[in-house]
């Protein structure tokens, strides 16, 4: 056994997203085991679109699957729009495959065609429900007339079912879940080719993961329930097992299954948000999975080196979206200077801050970004920060300039100080700055937060911002000058008035 997997085949795993909309959290956390195990065993990673469900179907929702990965550098080897030995990875455009696949199981008697009419099967329902019958579902009608085993096309209009044994046991060594064990004959002779030709995702799935020579499959745990049908389709074909790992469900703090009323659920707009993929992977990676219960901070070499899917827990866990913004917080400060402003600007150009007349240059980015790196959870909450960098004109009310403890004629006389102190500097820089106001601040006998406070205002109208002195010096003597003059007059109108 290597590592904890049970087949010693190469390894090859797929993430078979459905194209029903944009990909979730859960699905997302998947594709990123799928990979990390492909890349700690130098396997391949496959990515294989799962569209036999043709009425959920969602334009657009492939290109977000692979905007998604990308996004999070999850590079596959095969499918959605690589090439590879096992093509065509798209369902859809493996019908014939399938075709081929249940006439063999029907010559061997392991599946049989079905022409029930939907009335037919809700009568049955009907009755089993009221006459509370253990066994729902179908009640194998036409599992005994020879006729429904001759070959099968997609003309005949009807649905092929599988021959379920109605005896012993299906089970199998989950690598999350250890032993699984499941009755046959609770299970219905299920579907495996609908009426409109297409398969089912059991019997698609199936025919698949073995034909793609796909050695560990890694799901949600909401699909141990058809495991049963997994495992018998394998041995009606006599194919061998690969393995399996149903992982837990991302639960939202109420428990319940995370979904859209919890907030945001998909990985683009965590994406939007301003979260960085570093973060997600490492974030993603947690839920359910630890080094040693401790380390939070996991690069993605280290996540390489040490996952492990059989130490996944199979119960739930919680996606915690304070630990989220902590730990986005801390991948932001630990980048340098120009990581960081090349992190911002990438992110606006994407996503342009709408509060800014106009958007700032990467070389000025390097200057800024320092500044508030502390104090940034996401890349979207810097525009709040220094917005009144790139705005053409800020706004404040004169309550918003006057300080706590300070009243109007202490305001107009901080701003007039400070305006004959900045006009006599030589160089507008931001220790030259400092000093001078500092110098103020001592002869004037305030306190510095109530004379900066003031001073930040006039010329932020922001009751935070970065580092005064530094802001100051971004803005330009120019500007820094026409702001505190418009201050000046709003505070001599409001006096006169
Ligand atoms: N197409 C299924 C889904 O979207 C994949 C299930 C599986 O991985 O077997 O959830």
């Amino acid at each position: 056994m290597r590592n904890n997997l049970n087949s010693d085949k190469r390894v090859r795993v797929r993430y078979a997203p459905s194209p029903t909309g944009e990909p979730h959290v859960g699905n997302i956390r998947t594709a990123l085991f799928d990979w990390l195990v492909a890349k700690k065993f130098d396997g391949d990673f496959i990515v294989r679109v799962e569209d036999t469900d043709q009425d959920r179907k969602v334009d657009g929702a492939i290109d977000l699957q692979k905007s998604s990965l990308q996004w999070l550098g999850l590079e596959w080897d095969e499918g959605l729009g690589k090439d590879g030995e096992f093509g065509p990875y798209v369902q859809s455009e493996r019908l014939n495959i399938y075709i081929d696949h249940v006439n063999i199981l029907i010559s061997n008697e392991k599946a049989y065609k079905c022409f029930c009419t939907p009335e037919r099967l809700q009568e049955l329902r009907k009755k089993q429900r009221e006459s509370k019958s253990q066994v729902v579902g179908y009640d194998g009608f036409c599992r005994d007339k020879s006729e429904n085993y001759s070959t099968y096309s997609i003309t005949d209009g009807c649905v092929v079912r599988f021959a379920m044994p109605q005896s012993g046991q299906s089970t199998l060594n989950d690598l999350v879940r250890n032993q699984v064990t499941f009755e046959n004959r609770l299970i219905e002779d299920f579907v495996m080719m609908k009426s409109d030709g297409f398969p089912t995702y059991h019997f698609a799935s199936v025919v698949d993961d073995h034909l793609m020579e796909i050695s560990l499959i890694v799901r949600g745990e909401e699909w141990l329930s058809s495991l049963p049908r997994h495992i018998q389709i394998h041995k009606a074909f006599n194919w061998e097992m690969p393995d399996f790992a149903h992982i837990p469900t991302i639960l939202a703090p109420d428990k319940t299954k995370l979904s859209k009323r919890h907030g945001a659920t998909s990985v683009l707009e965590f994406k939007k948000e301003g979260y960085l993929p570093e973060t997600m992977i490492n974030f993603l990676c947690l839920l359910g999975w630890s080094i040693d219960g401790e380390q939070e901070l996991i690069s993605i070499d280290e996540l390489i080196e040490k996952f492990n899917i059989s130490d996944l827990s199979p119960s739930g866990s919680v996606f915690d979206k304070n630990k989220l913004n902590w730990m986005n917080g801390q991948y932001l400060k630990n980048k340098s200077a120009p990581q960081l402003a090349k992190t911002l600007f990438d992110f606006w150009v994407e996503f342009p801050p709408e509060s800014f007349d106009s958007v700032p240059s990467e070389k000025e980015l390097e200057i800024i970004a320092p500044l508030i790196s502390e104090r940034l959870k996401t890349l979207r909450e810097a525009e709040e920060w220094i917005a009144f960098l790139y705005k053409n004109n800020i706004s404040y009310s004169i309550e918003d300039l006057i300080q706590k403890n300070s009243d109007i004629q202490l305001t107009n006389l901080f701003i007039e100080k400070a305006i004959n102190s900045l006009s006599e500097l030589e160089k507008f820089q931001a220790s030259f700055i400092e000093i001078n106001l500092r110098e103020l601040i001592s002869e004037l006998e305030v306190k510095p937060g109530m004379f900066l406070g003031t001073i930040r205002m006039a010329t932020s109208g922001q009751i935070i911002s970065p580092p005064l002195f530094e802001s100051l010096e971004i803005l330009g003597r120019e500007k820094t000058m026409n702001l505190l003059l418009q201050a000046d007059q709003m505070v001599k109108q409001s006096i006169n008035a």
